[in-house]
């Protein structure tokens, strides 16, 4: 309909608005990547990752998507048939199982309540139960982009530490780096996954990995074909030279803008950025739930994400016609729900470069589109949403 013009608002968690000045930064003729000035870029972004990982250990870069860094992840530090431990968080954590298996990991699934979020005592009494240290990996999403839901990595190394285990942490920081706090170091994580189209603000297509010194020393164990995921090759090759082939380097050129662009907002800025937003629309979502037929999906409120939430239809209505109908009248696009909860949610992502009134903007386009579907909502959740950024 008519009201549907203009740029459109992007609501979806991933990718995300890529800021002009990031656009401007890929706007280059192709180069020689074997140039000292192309080893010079590639050596801040290194670093600037590190400073964004919060780490001192190597990150690895792929032309990918995360799913290339997963792919990384799995096949770099384990033999076939060695046990993995992959905490049940949603349909991310699901994928990730379902990958470590087709690298004939011995792959098991710690049962997890995707509404709640990884409870750390579980993993505790199941760590401790692994006497004989069987278990050599632990996988574990930080930010579970399905259902909207942050687990507590600090919580988590504390009950691995607890156990006395001494299986590696892998992490999938996709949706929460560079938009909430995490620390690569500090919480002990050994594989860390990560993605250029979320908190870094570029188009989908690279594929990051940290790694400690600890999972370095895994590489050799692992008999797992691999070529283009090889960290061994790289680790030997100089910085710029890392990737197998021919270095992305358009690539670099955006990381080095976004990692600028992040720093002089500062980090904790940022994430104070994502959380204040974040809160205004869970206070939106809180006054339209009282009509009855919509919802939060996750009902730990304490783990509610600061990049993306889930709204269920509790009512029973499709969640794909709410978001196309959104789209089609507002030029708003929602996320859709993944797996088990395809059509029964739609997650509004709020991640990246966003600011009040685009959030603003997205819950009113949202408002409008249950009157006009006829979703019953309790009144005042814009309201609430703008109180929530003006106080
Ligand atoms: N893990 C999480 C938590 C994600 O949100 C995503 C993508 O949205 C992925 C993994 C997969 O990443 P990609 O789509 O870049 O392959």
């Amino acid at each position: 309909m008519a009201l549907a013009r203009g740029r459109q608002f992007l609501a979806i968690p991933g990718p995300t608005n890529i800021p002009l000045r990031i656009l401007k930064a890929l706007d280059r003729p192709a180069m020689d990547f074997t140039t000292p000035e192309f080893a010079a870029v590639a050596e801040e972004v290194q670093h600037g990752l590190r400073r964004i990982f919060k780490t001192e250990h190597d990150i690895f870069i792929w032309a990918s998507t995360g799913h290339g860094a997963w792919e990384a992840a799995v096949a770099n530090f384990y033999a076939a048939g060695e046990k993995v431990l992959i905490c049940e968080t949603g349909s991310f954590s699901e994928w990730w199982l379902e990958m470590a298996k087709l690298f004939e990991l011995d792959a098991e699934y710690l049962p997890g309540d995707w509404r709640q979020g990884i409870d750390p005592a579980k993993l505790e009494e199941r760590l401790r139960a692994d006497k004989t240290h069987e278990i050599k990996g632990i996988g574990v999403v930080h930010n579970e982009t399905s259902t909207g839901l942050t687990n507590d990595l600090a919580a988590i190394r504390k009950a691995i530490d607890a156990a006395g285990h001494p299986a590696l942490l892998m992490v999938d920081t996709i949706s929460s780096l560079a938009s909430m706090d995490f620390r690569m170091d500090e919480w002990g994580c050994d594989v860390v996954v990560g993605g250029s189209q979320k908190g870094l603000m570029q188009h989908a297509g690279l594929g990051l990995l940290g790694v400690s010194a600890k999972a370095v020393q895994r590489t050799d164990m692992s008999d797992r074909p691999r070529r283009y995921w090889d960290i061994r090759r790289s680790l030997q090759a100089p910085i710029h030279m890392r990737n197998p082939g021919t270095a992305p380097a358009h690539f670099f050129y955006g990381l080095k803008e976004a990692i600028d662009f992040l720093e002089e907002e500062t980090l904790d800025g940022v994430f104070d950025r994502h959380a204040k937003l974040a809160g205004a629309v869970r206070a939106a979502i809180t006054e339209w739930a009282k009509g009855g037929q919509i919802d939060f999906y996750v009902k730990n409120e304490a783990r509610r994400s600061n990049s993306v939430t889930a709204v269920e239809m509790v009512g029973g209505g499709s969640s794909d016609k709410f978001r196309f109908g959104c789209r089609d009248d507002f030029n708003v696009m929602l996320g859709g729900g993944l797996l088990s909860l395809a059509d029964k949610v739609f997650r509004i992502g709020h991640l990246g470069d966003l600011n009040a009134p685009m959030v603003w903007g997205i819950l009113a386009a949202i408002e409008a589109t249950m009157k006009r579907q006829g979703i019953a909502y309790g009144p005042g959740g814009v309201e609430a949403a703008i109180a929530y950024l003006a106080d």
